[in-house]
């Protein structure tokens, strides 16, 4: 990857939060400028405070709902609640973020002629029937249930993006992220790693959903940072392209290694799968292997560790 001499501005929306805050660091670390524009609603000051008295580091409190005039020469666009107990607190601030926040980065990126990248998900394919998940895949998404002002903003924005390309040229990337884990992940996230961990760690019941038959693809967040970059700064990738680990687990596995893993005595409580929760989910990555010559390195017990490591920190802090 190409270091820069800070003479390229680059956009984070989102970049106070879990994914956000590690690109931010990446991107100054290979000498870009940053500008690191967050409403706070689910990421933290706590998760930048490092970059704050970075001279080539900016931070900008914003809502993306609203329009922004700022001079950038790309934009990463991030900004959007991602734990679904976060997301559906406020299902129409989460559609208005994802449709108004990302029509207004939209706008910003073609009056600058600027690249923008859109951070989608997994999701898309909602409650998949294919597996693993290729991104000619087109989904099966509720439109109507409570997982939608996520999974169809994210459809509908990924819709912009595309009619962006055809109708203004302009230079789009879109991302299918995976489950991602690791270091900054808010303690009071609600997305299950976190959950796992931080009840582990305090000898608290851990919160299954369902049977625990339900599968995820785990993919550390030094390896979704790396594709990001690569799909940004690709010359002609426009994507969709899934970014995300091709090895599933079982949510009940994942439980147990996490107990196993922090020697706790925490026992297994089962709740009610919420609605709508897919049943499994795996990325195809063939097309980020061919494409983006990417794909992760860091496997699940490597990533676990390190993100153990970190809330063990945080727990003991308390
Ligand atoms: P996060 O909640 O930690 O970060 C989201 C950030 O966006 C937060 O800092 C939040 O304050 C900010 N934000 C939310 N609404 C905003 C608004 N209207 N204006 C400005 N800022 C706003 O979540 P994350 O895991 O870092 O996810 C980042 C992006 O990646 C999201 O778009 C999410 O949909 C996408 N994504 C993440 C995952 C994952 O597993 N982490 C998977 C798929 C997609
Ligand atoms: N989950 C769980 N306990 C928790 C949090 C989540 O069993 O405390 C389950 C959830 O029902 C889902 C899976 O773990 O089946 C992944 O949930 P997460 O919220 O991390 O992300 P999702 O993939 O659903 O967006």
């Amino acid at each position: 990857m190409q270091c820069k001499d800070y003479n390229n501005t680059i956009m984070v929306t989102g970049g106070a939060g879990f994914i956000g805050s590690h690109l931010c660091q990446k991107l100054l670390d290979m000498h870009y400028d940053v500008l690191c524009v967050d409403n706070l609603y689910t990421g933290s000051k706590d998760n930048i405070r490092h970059l704050l008295t970075h001279p080539h580091f900016e931070f900008y409190r914003h809502d993306v709902i609203l329009p922004l005039q700022v001079e950038v020469d790309a934009i990463y666009h991030l900004a959007c609640p991602a734990s679904p107990v976060h997301y559906q607190h406020d299902p129409v601030q989460t559609i208005k973020t994802n449709i108004h926040g990302m029509i207004n980065m939209l706008d910003l990126a073609k009056r600058l002629h600027i690249p923008i990248l859109q951070a989608s998900t997994s999701e898309v394919y909602g409650d998949p029937q294919q597996h693993p998940q290729c991104e000619d895949y087109v989904g099966h998404v509720n439109p109507i249930g409570i997982r939608a002002c996520y999974d169809e903003g994210k459809r509908c924005a990924e819709t912009l993006c595309f009619d962006y390309l055809r109708q203004y040229n302009l230079n789009v990337k879109v991302a299918r992220i995976f489950n991602t884990y690791g270091p900054n992940m808010h303690p009071k996230d609600g997305r299950v790693v976190s959950n796992f961990i931080m009840q582990a760690l305090q000898q608290q019941d851990i919160t299954l959903y369902g049977d625990g038959q339900q599968t995820r693809s785990f993919c550390y967040i030094d390896d979704l940072v790396t594709g990001l970059i690569a799909l940004m700064n690709h010359h002609q990738a426009h994507g969709p392209i899934n970014l995300g680990n091709p090895n599933s687990f079982t949510i009940l596995e994942l439980a147990k290694k996490i107990i196993t893993k922090t020697n706790s005595t925490s026992n297994i409580i089962y709740h009610d799968l919420p609605q709508d929760d897919p049943k499994q989910r795996c990325p195809d990555i063939t097309k980020a292997k061919n494409i983006l010559n990417w794909q992760p390195s860091i496997m699940l017990d490597e990533g676990l560790d390190k993100t153990i490591a970190y809330f063990d920190t945080i727990v003991s802090q308390r």
